[in-house]
């Protein structure tokens, strides 16, 4: 019985899946145990399974605090579950590994290892041991790989990086983002190379900051080359843009030290009170002249002034912006070289940061203004914002755009690539299944099961587009054959050809390695469990 795992709702409409528990008194163990672990991680997997591909559908999940998520990304639907069976969660940690490694193939992954788990079902039920069935799948994971590295081919990467505006083009087609895709791809590229190191392949991401504000449509969001800090000009009146930069970058307060409130502050006439007024002003305007005294054109400060200060600040040209958060203050002085001051005494002209030009950022359709910090002294910084209408759409652009910031890091990383909509694991069930007539006796099993597995990822993808399925396969496949063209796949988006090389469907060599490697490696170790213990209590 395949069902016992279903999909409910709660009270509230929120999408819960209920794996049953086997119905006898008796903890099941051994194969029973193993099976029944299978249902719960195969259960999981096909939820993920109708968002697979450039036609996959989207879900919407809400989280216990009402927050709405629209996402197609698998990591994300699965990160996101409530998963409370231990099996199911292993599957929930097979698309984050895929997600942390490679950043793409994450639907994929999962999907592999619920058909893996699916034929392996089927074996058992046949009387093959699982123990059997782990260890040839082991085996035909090799030569599946193997194959892979046979029909791998290298994308070329020209001065002009069309290839790799093509590759994100199609990462992004399946999204959100799909009507802005060219604008997308663009950043992505950009926001890459602007920060690869290209002798050494080296692409770091912790210098691509992307930031989401709502407002505006996606076709608003821009990459700079810098720093975007979500603030405005203290005054109105200052100056929009600052050439040449040089920047104070203050974490201490911006305003005379306050009289203590242990020492009593007698205070008893209009003449005292003016007297400490003047003292105020006075530190004040020593504190901007100190600044300037350090060369500074710009003050970035952690904290707040008052309308004095800013005043002070206004005439003597000193723009500057306040309340900017630990982090932005810390991207900045990497950025821009400068020294985060903490005190006030320490300032000098060896502080500060140094940026080609400051400007602020003004967008048509809204109030919104930003600064933007740009020609920065460290050019290896980029800033991406994503703009959208409403949050969803935000969080959901700034995943598609993880993605195909990922695809275009992985391509300057290793440009070898196989061929998507199902072509490489086509190509790669074949060869299984050619090995699978070398052996006799139980193993074939084990490999013909793999290769079926394999199989379904051209199944689902040509499903989630609404085809005859098996018909689709077979026909993809038998052009395989008789072509011994490894770059035929699933044809989803019917565009009149099964030519993935053509379309330019492609995924990363070592992602699709990652995929049959991590989902063999899940599926092996389910086949292994046959008692889970949680720690404390006595369980399944
Ligand atoms: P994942 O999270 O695994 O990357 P996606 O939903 O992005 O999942 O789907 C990726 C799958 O869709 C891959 O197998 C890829 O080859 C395939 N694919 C993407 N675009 C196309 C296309 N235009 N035609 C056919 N297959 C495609």
């Amino acid at each position: 019985d395949l069902s016992n795992a279903v999909m409910a709702q709660d009270e509230m409409g929120r999408p819960l899946i209920i794996v049953r528990d086997q119905g006898t008194k008796q903890r099941a163990h051994g194969i029973e145990a193993v099976k029944s672990h299978i249902l719960a991680a195969k259960s999981v997997a096909s939820i993920v399974r109708t968002s697979l591909g450039p036609r996959g559908m989207d879900k919407i999940l809400i989280s216990q605090d009402g927050d709405i998520t629209v996402t197609n990304d698998g990591a994300t639907i699965l990160s996101q579950m409530q998963v409370e069976n231990q099996i199911a969660k292993l599957l929930v940690e097979l698309s984050r590994s895929q997600d942390e490694e490679i950043g793409d193939g994450t639907t994929g992954v999962v999907v592999l290892a619920g058909a893996l788990l699916e034929q392996a079902y089927e074996l058992i039920d046949r009387g093959i041991h699982p123990i059997r069935i782990a260890n040839g799948y082991e085996d035909a994971c090799q030569v599946a790989i193997k194959e892979l590295d046979r029909i791998a081919d290298e994308v070329p990467l020209d001065s002009d990086n069309a290839n790799l505006l093509r590759a994100a083009r199609t990462s992004l087609g399946s999204k959100v983002v799909s009507e802005s895709k060219d604008l997308y791809a663009q950043i992505a590229v950009d926001a890459v190379l602007g920060v690869a190191d290209r002798e050494r392949k080296d692409v770091d991401f912790e210098l691509i900051k992307v930031m989401g504000k709502t407002g505006g449509s996606l076709r608003d969001s821009v990459l700079v080359k810098g720093v975007i800090i979500d603030k405005e000009m203290s005054h109105p009146q200052m100056p929009r843009t600052v050439e040449d930069a040089k920047i104070a970058i203050l974490t201490c307060p911006f305003e005379p030290p306050k009289p203590k409130t242990k020492h009593k502050l007698d205070i008893t006439s209009v003449e005292e009170f003016k007297k400490l007024q003047e003292y105020e002003q006075e530190t004040f305007r020593g504190m901007v002249q100190r600044i300037k005294d350090s060369g500074a054109n710009f003050v970035v400060c952690q904290w707040g002034f008052d309308d004095e200060a800013n005043h002070l600040l206004l005439q003597n040209k000193l723009p500057a912006i306040r309340w900017v958060g630990g982090p932005e203050i810390e991207l900045l002085a990497m950025a821009t070289q400068g020294r985060i001051v903490a005190r006030f005494e320490d300032l000098n002209a060896d502080k500060l940061g140094e940026a080609g030009s400051i400007r602020e950022l003004e967008f048509g359709t809204t109030q919104d203004r930003m600064i933007v910090v740009e020609n920065c002294a460290n050019p290896r910084t980029v800033s991406i914002l994503v703009r959208g209408s409403n949050d969803m759409i935000v969080e959901e652009a700034k995943r598609a755009l993880h993605d195909s910031l990922c695809v275009v890091r992985n391509l300057v990383r290793d440009n070898r690539v196989v061929y998507g909509g199902g072509a490489a694991e086509i190509a790669a069930s074949l060869a299984v299944s050619d090995e699978a007539d070398q052996h006799a006796g139980i193993d074939q099993y084990a490999y013909r099961a793999f290769a079926k597995a394999l199989d379904s990822i051209p199944l689902t993808l040509a499903e989630n587009s609404g085809m005859n399925a098996i018909e689709a396969l077979s026909d993809v496949k038998s052009k395989q054959v008789t072509s011994k063209m490894s770059q035929l796949g699933i044809d989803c988006l019917g565009s009149g050809s099964n030519d993935m090389k053509k379309l330019f469907v492609i995924d990363p060599l070592i992602g699709k390695r990652q995929q049959f490697l991590l989902a063999t490696q899940l599926t092996r170790m389910i086949l292994k469990i046959n008692t889970v213990i949680v720690s404390g209590e006595p369980s399944e």
